[in-house]
Protein backbone atom coordinates (compact mmCIF):
# COMPACT_ATOMS: atom_id res chain seq x y z
CA UNK A 1 0.00 0.00 0.00
CA UNK A 2 1.01 3.48 -0.60
CA UNK A 3 2.79 5.15 2.53
CA UNK A 4 0.67 8.21 2.34
CA UNK A 5 -2.86 7.87 4.16
CA UNK A 6 -6.00 9.81 2.67
CA UNK A 7 -7.41 12.70 4.77
CA UNK A 8 -9.92 10.72 6.76
CA UNK A 9 -7.11 8.03 7.96
CA UNK A 10 -4.98 11.32 8.85
CA UNK A 11 -7.44 12.65 10.92
CA UNK A 12 -8.11 9.73 12.90
CA UNK A 13 -4.43 9.43 13.41
CA UNK A 14 -4.33 13.15 14.12
CA UNK A 15 -7.01 12.40 16.72
CA UNK A 16 -5.43 9.53 18.12
CA UNK A 17 -1.75 10.39 18.74
CA UNK A 18 -1.90 14.45 17.88
CA UNK A 19 2.10 15.15 18.86
CA UNK A 20 2.98 12.52 17.10
CA UNK A 21 1.53 13.13 13.86
CA UNK A 22 2.39 16.78 14.41
CA UNK A 23 6.16 16.24 14.27
CA UNK A 24 5.55 13.95 11.78
CA UNK A 25 3.62 16.61 9.49
CA UNK A 26 6.51 19.44 10.14
CA UNK A 27 9.42 16.29 9.47
CA UNK A 28 7.15 15.44 5.68
CA UNK A 29 6.67 19.71 4.93
CA UNK A 30 8.99 22.12 7.35
CA UNK A 31 7.17 25.66 7.18
CA UNK A 32 10.27 27.08 5.73
CA UNK A 33 12.55 25.34 3.06
CA UNK A 34 15.13 27.15 1.33
CA UNK A 35 16.62 25.48 -2.07
CA UNK A 36 20.04 27.27 -2.12
CA UNK A 37 22.47 28.11 -5.01
CA UNK A 38 20.80 27.11 -8.09
CA UNK A 39 22.96 27.66 -10.30
CA UNK A 40 19.67 28.56 -13.21
CA UNK A 41 16.39 29.58 -12.44
CA UNK A 42 13.39 29.81 -14.98
CA UNK A 43 10.89 31.78 -13.84
CA UNK A 44 8.82 31.43 -17.11
CA UNK A 45 7.77 35.00 -16.73
CA UNK A 46 11.07 36.59 -17.14
CA UNK A 47 14.91 36.24 -17.85
CA UNK A 48 16.02 33.03 -16.43
CA UNK A 49 18.28 33.78 -13.03
CA UNK A 50 21.73 32.89 -12.58
CA UNK A 51 23.34 31.45 -9.32
CA UNK A 52 19.80 32.11 -7.15
CA UNK A 53 18.25 30.81 -4.11
CA UNK A 54 14.16 30.37 -3.50
CA UNK A 55 12.50 30.33 -0.36
CA UNK A 56 9.04 28.80 0.44
CA UNK A 57 6.80 29.09 3.51
CA UNK A 58 3.72 27.36 3.98
CA UNK A 59 4.10 26.02 0.52
CA UNK A 60 4.01 29.38 -1.09
CA UNK A 61 6.97 30.98 -2.75
CA UNK A 62 8.12 33.63 0.10
CA UNK A 63 11.77 34.91 -2.03
CA UNK A 64 14.02 34.88 -4.88
CA UNK A 65 17.56 36.03 -4.96
CA UNK A 66 20.68 35.61 -4.29
CA UNK A 67 22.39 35.05 -0.52
CA UNK A 68 19.16 34.68 1.17
CA UNK A 69 19.22 35.42 4.26
CA UNK A 70 18.91 31.37 6.28
CA UNK A 71 16.72 31.18 9.52
CA UNK A 72 14.64 28.76 10.53
CA UNK A 73 14.35 26.92 7.54
CA UNK A 74 15.05 23.70 6.36
CA UNK A 75 18.40 24.08 3.28
CA UNK A 76 18.53 21.78 0.07
CA UNK A 77 21.99 22.52 -1.95
CA UNK A 78 21.12 23.09 -5.25
CA UNK A 79 24.16 23.53 -6.59
CA UNK A 80 24.58 22.05 -10.01
CA UNK A 81 20.65 22.57 -10.61
CA UNK A 82 18.35 24.22 -13.07
CA UNK A 83 15.11 25.02 -11.47
CA UNK A 84 12.23 25.42 -13.03
CA UNK A 85 8.29 25.14 -12.28
CA UNK A 86 6.78 21.52 -12.60
CA UNK A 87 5.33 20.35 -15.55
CA UNK A 88 1.17 20.36 -16.22
CA UNK A 89 -0.24 17.89 -17.57
CA UNK A 90 -3.35 18.32 -19.48
CA UNK A 91 -5.00 14.98 -20.42
CA UNK A 92 -4.20 11.55 -18.89
CA UNK A 93 -6.54 8.37 -18.91
CA UNK A 94 -5.06 7.49 -15.45
CA UNK A 95 -7.09 4.19 -15.02
CA UNK A 96 -5.41 2.08 -17.46
CA UNK A 97 -1.91 2.97 -16.68
CA UNK A 98 -1.59 -1.19 -15.38
CA UNK A 99 -1.87 -1.83 -18.90
CA UNK A 100 1.59 -0.64 -20.56
CA UNK A 101 1.69 -1.78 -24.40
CA UNK A 102 -1.60 -4.30 -24.23
CA UNK A 103 -2.78 -1.59 -26.69
CA UNK A 104 -3.34 -4.58 -29.29
CA UNK A 105 -5.03 -8.07 -29.15
CA UNK A 106 -6.88 -10.82 -30.91
CA UNK A 107 -9.45 -8.31 -30.21
CA UNK A 108 -7.91 -5.84 -32.63
CA UNK A 109 -6.05 -2.58 -31.88
CA UNK A 110 -6.46 0.51 -28.76
CA UNK A 111 -9.99 0.70 -28.90
CA UNK A 112 -11.03 -2.90 -29.19
CA UNK A 113 -8.50 -3.83 -26.75
CA UNK A 114 -9.48 -0.99 -24.15
CA UNK A 115 -13.21 -2.24 -24.55
CA UNK A 116 -12.34 -6.16 -24.04
CA UNK A 117 -10.70 -5.16 -20.46
CA UNK A 118 -12.77 -2.09 -19.40
CA UNK A 119 -15.78 -3.82 -17.89
CA UNK A 120 -13.16 -5.73 -15.76
CA UNK A 121 -11.92 -2.90 -13.83
CA UNK A 122 -13.26 -2.60 -10.15
CA UNK A 123 -12.41 0.55 -7.84
CA UNK A 124 -9.08 -1.08 -6.34
CA UNK A 125 -8.29 -1.63 -10.16
CA UNK A 126 -8.96 1.85 -11.20
CA UNK A 127 -7.14 3.31 -8.17
CA UNK A 128 -4.36 1.17 -8.07
CA UNK A 129 -3.81 3.01 -11.84
CA UNK A 130 -3.95 6.35 -10.70
CA UNK A 131 -1.62 5.58 -7.97
CA UNK A 132 1.21 4.40 -10.69
CA UNK A 133 0.27 7.27 -12.72
CA UNK A 134 1.09 9.36 -10.33
CA UNK A 135 4.25 8.04 -9.16
CA UNK A 136 5.36 7.98 -12.84
CA UNK A 137 3.87 12.21 -12.93
CA UNK A 138 6.14 12.72 -9.89
CA UNK A 139 9.07 11.26 -11.07
CA UNK A 140 9.16 12.77 -14.70
CA UNK A 141 8.68 16.27 -12.83
CA UNK A 142 4.96 16.70 -13.77
CA UNK A 143 3.51 18.24 -10.88
CA UNK A 144 -0.46 19.13 -12.12
CA UNK A 145 -2.54 16.49 -13.69
CA UNK A 146 -5.55 16.18 -15.66
CA UNK A 147 -6.86 12.55 -14.62
CA UNK A 148 -9.26 12.12 -17.73
CA UNK A 149 -11.45 9.34 -15.73
CA UNK A 150 -13.50 7.52 -19.09
CA UNK A 151 -14.14 4.33 -16.76
CA UNK A 152 -16.13 5.49 -13.96
CA UNK A 153 -18.25 2.09 -13.42
CA UNK A 154 -19.83 2.67 -10.28
CA UNK A 155 -19.39 5.95 -8.08
CA UNK A 156 -17.53 3.61 -5.71
CA UNK A 157 -14.97 4.06 -9.14
CA UNK A 158 -14.82 7.92 -9.19
CA UNK A 159 -14.92 7.56 -5.24
CA UNK A 160 -11.84 5.64 -5.44
CA UNK A 161 -9.73 7.55 -7.98
CA UNK A 162 -10.18 10.77 -6.47
CA UNK A 163 -9.23 8.81 -2.74
CA UNK A 164 -5.99 7.96 -4.85
CA UNK A 165 -5.67 11.50 -6.15
CA UNK A 166 -5.97 12.80 -2.57
CA UNK A 167 -3.73 10.98 -1.02
CA UNK A 168 -0.72 11.11 -3.41
CA UNK A 169 -0.33 15.20 -2.53
CA UNK A 170 -0.33 15.72 -6.54
CA UNK A 171 -2.41 18.74 -7.59
CA UNK A 172 -4.62 18.01 -10.08
CA UNK A 173 -8.08 18.12 -11.80
CA UNK A 174 -10.20 14.78 -11.42
CA UNK A 175 -12.60 15.13 -14.66
CA UNK A 176 -15.20 13.01 -14.13
CA UNK A 177 -16.16 10.95 -17.06
CA UNK A 178 -17.99 7.90 -18.08
CA UNK A 179 -18.46 4.09 -18.42
CA UNK A 180 -16.03 2.80 -21.71
CA UNK A 181 -19.20 1.05 -22.91
CA UNK A 182 -21.98 3.43 -21.87
CA UNK A 183 -24.45 3.97 -24.89
CA UNK A 184 -24.31 7.47 -26.77
CA UNK A 185 -27.77 7.80 -25.98
CA UNK A 186 -26.40 7.67 -22.16
CA UNK A 187 -25.04 10.36 -20.27
CA UNK A 188 -22.86 10.37 -17.44
CA UNK A 189 -23.92 9.91 -13.87
CA UNK A 190 -25.05 13.08 -13.50
CA UNK A 191 -26.76 12.95 -9.97
CA UNK A 192 -23.30 11.52 -8.17
CA UNK A 193 -21.24 14.24 -10.09
CA UNK A 194 -23.83 16.82 -7.98
CA UNK A 195 -23.27 15.13 -5.18
CA UNK A 196 -19.63 15.29 -5.45
CA UNK A 197 -18.80 18.71 -7.00
CA UNK A 198 -20.23 20.34 -3.94
CA UNK A 199 -16.59 20.78 -2.11
CA UNK A 200 -13.40 20.16 -3.84
CA UNK A 201 -11.45 17.02 -2.47
CA UNK A 202 -8.98 18.38 -0.75
CA UNK A 203 -6.68 22.25 -1.79
CA UNK A 204 -4.69 20.56 -4.14
CA UNK A 205 -7.66 18.76 -6.22
CA UNK A 206 -10.52 19.90 -7.78
CA UNK A 207 -13.51 18.42 -9.77
CA UNK A 208 -14.02 19.21 -13.83
CA UNK A 209 -16.12 16.85 -16.15
CA UNK A 210 -14.71 14.41 -18.81
CA UNK A 211 -17.15 14.69 -21.37
CA UNK A 212 -17.68 12.51 -25.24
CA UNK A 213 -19.05 16.08 -26.49
CA UNK A 214 -20.26 16.16 -29.70
CA UNK A 215 -18.04 13.99 -31.58
CA UNK A 216 -19.05 10.46 -29.34
CA UNK A 217 -22.17 10.90 -27.84
CA UNK A 218 -25.81 12.20 -28.71
CA UNK A 219 -26.83 16.01 -28.85
CA UNK A 220 -29.23 15.62 -26.04
CA UNK A 221 -26.64 14.08 -24.01
CA UNK A 222 -23.50 16.56 -24.36
CA UNK A 223 -25.78 19.41 -23.52
CA UNK A 224 -27.50 17.72 -21.24
CA UNK A 225 -23.54 17.44 -19.45
CA UNK A 226 -23.05 20.46 -20.45
CA UNK A 227 -25.64 22.09 -18.77
CA UNK A 228 -25.15 20.14 -15.68
CA UNK A 229 -21.62 20.96 -15.67
CA UNK A 230 -22.10 24.61 -15.68
CA UNK A 231 -24.96 24.61 -13.32
CA UNK A 232 -22.28 23.18 -10.54
CA UNK A 233 -19.08 25.19 -11.88
CA UNK A 234 -17.11 22.62 -13.01
CA UNK A 235 -14.89 22.97 -16.33
CA UNK A 236 -15.69 20.60 -19.52
CA UNK A 237 -13.28 18.66 -21.31
CA UNK A 238 -13.64 16.70 -24.25
CA UNK A 239 -11.98 15.08 -27.17
CA UNK A 240 -12.51 16.99 -30.46
CA UNK A 241 -11.86 16.22 -34.30
CA UNK A 242 -9.89 13.28 -33.33
CA UNK A 243 -9.64 11.74 -36.56
CA UNK A 244 -10.94 13.00 -40.16
CA UNK A 245 -14.37 11.28 -39.33
CA UNK A 246 -15.04 13.18 -36.45
CA UNK A 247 -13.95 16.52 -37.84
CA UNK A 248 -16.39 15.90 -40.80
CA UNK A 249 -19.22 15.89 -37.93
CA UNK A 250 -19.33 19.37 -37.80
CA UNK A 251 -18.50 18.81 -33.75
CA UNK A 252 -16.44 22.31 -33.10
CA UNK A 253 -19.64 24.57 -35.31
CA UNK A 254 -21.75 22.93 -33.06
CA UNK A 255 -20.46 23.81 -30.08
CA UNK A 256 -19.54 26.80 -31.01
CA UNK A 257 -23.30 27.76 -32.07
CA UNK A 258 -24.60 26.75 -29.20
CA UNK A 259 -22.12 28.72 -26.37
CA UNK A 260 -20.40 25.40 -25.81
CA UNK A 261 -17.03 26.70 -26.53
CA UNK A 262 -15.04 29.33 -23.39
CA UNK A 263 -12.18 29.21 -21.05
CA UNK A 264 -14.03 26.64 -19.32
CA UNK A 265 -14.11 24.35 -22.05
CA UNK A 266 -10.90 22.46 -23.17
CA UNK A 267 -10.87 20.49 -26.72
CA UNK A 268 -8.43 17.54 -26.69
CA UNK A 269 -6.27 16.52 -30.00
CA UNK A 270 -7.78 18.59 -32.83
CA UNK A 271 -5.56 16.55 -34.78
CA UNK A 272 -7.76 17.12 -37.82
CA UNK A 273 -9.67 20.01 -36.93
CA UNK A 274 -9.33 22.74 -40.16
CA UNK A 275 -8.15 26.00 -39.88
CA UNK A 276 -11.36 27.71 -39.73
CA UNK A 277 -12.62 25.79 -36.32
CA UNK A 278 -9.13 26.39 -34.78
CA UNK A 279 -10.05 29.87 -35.52
CA UNK A 280 -13.36 29.09 -34.18
CA UNK A 281 -11.91 28.06 -30.53
CA UNK A 282 -9.18 30.52 -30.39
CA UNK A 283 -11.79 32.99 -30.79
CA UNK A 284 -13.74 31.67 -28.08
CA UNK A 285 -10.83 30.83 -25.92
CA UNK A 286 -10.82 27.53 -25.27
CA UNK A 287 -7.69 25.95 -24.35
CA UNK A 288 -6.34 23.01 -26.33
CA UNK A 289 -4.32 19.69 -25.26
CA UNK A 290 -2.60 17.97 -27.66
CA UNK A 291 -0.31 14.58 -27.03
CA UNK A 292 1.63 14.16 -29.78
CA UNK A 293 3.11 10.75 -29.12
CA UNK A 294 -0.12 9.19 -28.34
CA UNK A 295 -1.93 10.88 -31.69
CA UNK A 296 0.89 9.42 -34.03
CA UNK A 297 0.36 6.01 -32.09
CA UNK A 298 -2.87 5.55 -32.29
CA UNK A 299 -3.24 6.74 -35.65
CA UNK A 300 -4.90 9.65 -35.48
CA UNK A 301 -2.39 11.73 -37.58
CA UNK A 302 0.75 14.22 -37.42
CA UNK A 303 -0.54 17.49 -34.58
CA UNK A 304 -1.92 20.30 -37.17
CA UNK A 305 0.69 21.90 -34.80
CA UNK A 306 1.76 24.95 -37.26
CA UNK A 307 -1.74 25.65 -37.49
CA UNK A 308 -2.50 25.69 -33.93
CA UNK A 309 0.55 28.14 -33.48
CA UNK A 310 -0.82 30.96 -35.94
CA UNK A 311 -4.40 30.09 -35.01
CA UNK A 312 -3.08 31.62 -31.77
CA UNK A 313 -4.31 28.36 -29.51
CA UNK A 314 -3.64 28.52 -25.74
CA UNK A 315 -1.98 25.11 -25.86
CA UNK A 316 -1.12 22.62 -22.97
CA UNK A 317 0.71 19.73 -23.68
CA UNK A 318 -0.19 15.97 -22.35
CA UNK A 319 1.00 12.47 -22.23
CA UNK A 320 -2.67 11.25 -22.51
CA UNK A 321 -2.41 7.09 -21.13
CA UNK A 322 0.26 4.60 -20.51
CA UNK A 323 -0.95 2.05 -22.82
CA UNK A 324 0.06 3.44 -26.00
CA UNK A 325 2.93 6.16 -24.49
CA UNK A 326 4.72 3.97 -22.69
CA UNK A 327 6.03 6.45 -20.65
CA UNK A 328 5.15 9.88 -18.99
CA UNK A 329 8.41 11.93 -19.96
CA UNK A 330 7.08 15.70 -20.90
CA UNK A 331 10.46 16.55 -22.08
CA UNK A 332 9.82 14.00 -24.79
CA UNK A 333 6.72 15.36 -25.61
CA UNK A 334 8.25 19.16 -25.59
CA UNK A 335 10.86 17.69 -27.93
CA UNK A 336 8.56 16.00 -30.27
CA UNK A 337 6.02 18.92 -30.21
CA UNK A 338 8.80 21.15 -31.34
CA UNK A 339 10.41 18.94 -33.87
CA UNK A 340 6.90 18.43 -35.48
CA UNK A 341 6.21 21.91 -36.05
CA UNK A 342 9.38 22.16 -37.60
CA UNK A 343 9.02 19.02 -39.90
CA UNK A 344 5.92 19.79 -40.41
CA UNK A 345 5.93 23.09 -41.53
CA UNK A 346 9.59 23.25 -43.35
CA UNK A 347 10.32 26.43 -41.16
CA UNK A 348 13.19 25.80 -38.49
CA UNK A 349 12.11 28.48 -36.85
CA UNK A 350 8.23 28.23 -36.26
CA UNK A 351 8.73 27.20 -32.77
CA UNK A 352 11.16 28.14 -30.24
CA UNK A 353 12.45 25.01 -27.71
CA UNK A 354 10.91 27.96 -24.74
CA UNK A 355 7.60 27.62 -26.37
CA UNK A 356 7.18 24.17 -25.73
CA UNK A 357 8.48 24.84 -22.40
CA UNK A 358 5.96 27.63 -21.85
CA UNK A 359 3.10 24.62 -22.87
CA UNK A 360 3.98 22.59 -20.50
CA UNK A 361 4.31 24.70 -17.61
CA UNK A 362 2.57 28.21 -18.36
CA UNK A 363 0.30 27.93 -20.40
CA UNK A 364 -0.57 24.40 -19.41
CA UNK A 365 -1.40 26.21 -15.81
CA UNK A 366 -3.87 28.94 -17.50
CA UNK A 367 -5.10 26.02 -19.44
CA UNK A 368 -6.67 24.23 -16.21
CA UNK A 369 -7.31 27.47 -14.60
CA UNK A 370 -5.01 27.26 -12.65
CA UNK A 371 -2.47 30.38 -13.92
CA UNK A 372 -2.36 32.55 -11.19
CA UNK A 373 -1.41 28.93 -8.37
CA UNK A 374 1.53 27.08 -10.44
CA UNK A 375 3.41 27.40 -13.99
CA UNK A 376 6.00 29.96 -13.10
CA UNK A 377 8.19 30.82 -10.26
CA UNK A 378 7.35 33.68 -9.04
CA UNK A 379 7.02 35.18 -5.53
CA UNK A 380 3.59 34.35 -4.31
CA UNK A 381 2.74 31.43 -6.30
CA UNK A 382 2.98 28.18 -4.90
CA UNK A 383 6.14 26.27 -4.60
CA UNK A 384 5.18 23.45 -7.24
CA UNK A 385 9.48 22.92 -8.64
CA UNK A 386 11.41 20.34 -10.36
CA UNK A 387 15.48 20.42 -10.27
CA UNK A 388 17.19 19.28 -13.29
CA UNK A 389 21.25 18.12 -12.14
CA UNK A 390 23.40 19.61 -14.46
CA UNK A 391 26.16 17.04 -14.03
CA UNK A 392 24.83 13.96 -16.41
CA UNK A 393 26.10 13.09 -19.57
CA UNK A 394 23.07 14.50 -21.71
CA UNK A 395 23.16 17.56 -19.31
CA UNK A 396 26.60 19.38 -19.52
CA UNK A 397 27.77 21.71 -20.67
CA UNK A 398 24.34 23.57 -19.95
CA UNK A 399 24.98 26.13 -23.51
CA UNK A 400 21.24 26.48 -23.98
CA UNK A 401 18.65 25.82 -21.27
CA UNK A 402 15.47 25.55 -22.96
CA UNK A 403 17.47 23.41 -25.56
CA UNK A 404 18.86 21.64 -23.39
CA UNK A 405 15.38 21.06 -21.16
CA UNK A 406 13.54 20.02 -24.38
CA UNK A 407 16.00 18.01 -26.21
CA UNK A 408 18.56 16.56 -23.82
CA UNK A 409 16.87 16.13 -20.33
CA UNK A 410 14.98 13.18 -19.43
CA UNK A 411 13.39 12.01 -16.31
CA UNK A 412 16.23 10.29 -14.80
CA UNK A 413 17.90 13.81 -14.78
CA UNK A 414 14.81 15.30 -12.21
CA UNK A 415 16.32 15.79 -8.43
CA UNK A 416 13.74 16.82 -6.84
CA UNK A 417 10.27 17.66 -7.14
CA UNK A 418 8.35 19.89 -4.98
CA UNK A 419 4.67 20.28 -4.89
CA UNK A 420 2.76 22.92 -2.89
CA UNK A 421 6.42 23.27 -0.73
CA UNK A 422 6.14 19.37 -0.04
CA UNK A 423 9.19 17.44 -1.09
CA UNK A 424 7.95 13.99 -3.55
CA UNK A 425 11.58 13.51 -4.60
CA UNK A 426 14.80 14.29 -3.37
CA UNK A 427 18.39 12.81 -4.83
CA UNK A 428 16.16 11.24 -7.67
CA UNK A 429 14.33 8.91 -5.40
CA UNK A 430 10.55 9.15 -5.02
CA UNK A 431 10.20 9.73 -1.17
CA UNK A 432 6.32 9.70 -0.25
CA UNK A 433 5.53 6.34 -1.58
CA UNK A 434 6.27 2.88 -1.67
CA UNK A 435 6.84 2.11 -5.40
CA UNK A 436 7.39 -1.73 -5.33
CA UNK A 437 3.87 -2.08 -3.16
CA UNK A 438 2.50 0.01 -6.12
CA UNK A 439 4.22 -1.69 -8.63
CA UNK A 440 3.13 -4.99 -6.94
CA UNK A 441 -0.36 -4.03 -7.11
CA UNK A 442 -0.74 -2.95 -10.24
CA UNK A 443 1.20 -6.33 -11.64
CA UNK A 444 -2.29 -8.52 -9.78
CA UNK A 445 -4.74 -5.74 -11.05
CA UNK A 446 -3.93 -6.23 -14.98
CA UNK A 447 -2.65 -10.14 -14.68
CA UNK A 448 -6.42 -10.48 -12.92
CA UNK A 449 -8.24 -8.30 -15.70
CA UNK A 450 -6.42 -9.76 -18.57
CA UNK A 451 -7.66 -13.32 -17.69
CA UNK A 452 -11.56 -12.65 -18.20
CA UNK A 453 -11.27 -10.28 -20.91
CA UNK A 454 -9.28 -12.62 -23.16
CA UNK A 455 -6.66 -10.42 -24.04
ZN1 LIG B 1 -7.90 11.25 -24.21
Amino acid sequence: MPTIMNRRQASALLAAAPLAMTIAARAASPRRLLLRGANHLLTMTGAPRQKTDLLISDGRIEAIGPNLPVSEADVIDLSGHILLPGFVGTHWHMWNTAAPGLWRSAKGGFMPTMAAIAPHFTPADVAIGVDLALAEAVSSGITTVHNWAHNLRSPAHAEAEIAAMVRSGVRGRFAYGYAQDVGKDQPMDLEHLSAIARQPPSALVSIGICARGPDRSDAEVWQAEWDAARRLGLPISTHMASDPKAAAGGGIAALAARDGLGSDVQLVHLTSASRADMDRVATAGSPVSISPWTELEVGYGVPPIPDMITAGLLMGLSVDNMVLAGQANMFSVMRLSTDLARGVSRNQLLMEDNMALRWATTDGSRSLGLGKQVGALVRGMRADIIAIRLDALNTAPAADLPSLLTHAARPDNVSLVLIDGVVHKRDGRLVRIDLPAIQAQATASIKRIRSPSGI
